[in-house]
């Protein structure tokens, strides 16, 4: 893996430049940039690249776009050890396939990160966003990730408005949507101000108690999640061995038997890897690191002129905007989602 050598079956980080290397790229990716200019610029600057460094025989020194993607999606770089786990499909058929990416299992803090979880995580959403809409219009600072509350459209930059309208209005006309729009000053106004917000409340004393409290409540409701998923696998284990009676009493032949046994195997297994991620999630600390990256910000944006593609990409998951113009924004930050209880 590009940034690590493997010393006695554990990834240990390397002591040349790589490891700055794939920082580099995931700030890059950040501010907006695609892989293969990311790639371009590796190339020219002469750095290695992984199969350089893995010594792979007839390797160029050419930096592909695919490679810079590979690094940004490798989980492994936060520094926990993922598992793909696999499943056989049913009884009668043997094949083996690769769970996708959420039904994996992780083990955290098995070796250095290189990257924070906030950091990939928020890379992962970026891709996610980022291939959905290739549009080249789509350039301004909320584009990708402003639709509208009531119809779910993504909005649309108007330049005469100097801000966003419902893209299914624009398009269809009020047939399909009303008329949800906000001007792009105001938006950025909203975000100041929950920034300031945010700024006085957190340097106030007793805040860290009340985020205690927040982080608290955010664990009940998943524990309680947990608790509920444990349940639903107890339901689909017992629907499963009532099928057994079934077999036995004749109702159903043996076929409609191994059918249904790996519909409720599979169903089994997809809880089973959520309740896998919750616990993970669970078992992780205080959210100390979102904390410290959010008060970085904090430092980071205080005025107009900070507001950029980037600072918007590291604060900002989604907007909605209701039909009275207000905007709905989530954060990536609890903190700032729930600035209220503050
Ligand atoms: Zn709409």
């Amino acid at each position: 893996m590009y940034g690590y050598v493997v010393i006695d079956g554990t990834l240990h980080l390397r002591t040349d430049q790589t490891p700055e290397v794939v920082q580099w790229i995931y700030e890059e990716y950040i501010s907006g940039r695609g892989f293969d200019s990311i790639a371009r610029e590796l190339y020219v600057k002469n750095i290695p690249t992984p199969s350089m460094i893995a010594n792979r025989k007839n390797c160029g020194p050419r930096w592909h776009g695919t490679s810079v993607r590979f690094i940004l999606e490798n989980p492994h770089y936060t520094g926990s050890l993922v598992q793909q786990r696999e499943t056989t499909l049913s009884v009668t058929n043997k094949t083996r396939i690769k769970n996708p990416k959420d039904k994996m299992i992780i083990v955290p803090n098995t070796h250095k990160s290189l990257v924070s979880e906030v950091t990939f995580q928020l890379v992962q959403d970026l891709i996610k966003n980022r291939s959905k809409k290739r549009n080249p219009s789509n350039k301004h600072l909320f584009s990708n990730i402003i639709t509208c509350y009531d119809c779910g459209t993504s909005m649309h930059f108007k330049s005469n408005r100097k801000g966003y309208i419902c893209g299914a209005y624009v398009k269809y006309t009020k047939k399909a949507c009303s008329h949800h729009a906000i001007k792009e000053e105001n938006l950025i106004r909203h975000i100041l101000d929950d920034l300031d917000k945010c700024r006085k409340k957190v340097l106030i004393s007793g805040t860290s108690e009340k985020l205690h409290e927040i982080n608290r409540r955010e664990k009940i409701r998943l524990s309680n999640r947990v608790t509920t998923l444990q349940s639903k696998i107890e339901s689909v284990q017992a629907k499963k061995s009532k099928l057994l009676t079934l077999l036995m009493d004749e109702t159903i032949n043996k076929s409609e038997y191994q059918v249904a046994v790996s519909s409720y195997d599979k169903e089994i297994s997809s809880i089973k890897s959520e309740e896998t991620q919750l616990q993970y999630i669970l078992k992780r600390k205080d959210n100390e690191e979102e904390i410290n990256k959010l008060r970085e910000l904090l430092d980071e944006v205080s005025c107009r002129t900070d507001i950029t593609n980037t600072s918007i990409n590291k604060l900002i998951k989604h907007i909605k905007i209701k039909r009275n113009g207000t905007p709905l924004i989530e954060y990536r930050f609890q903190t700032l989602n729930y600035l209220e209880d503050l």
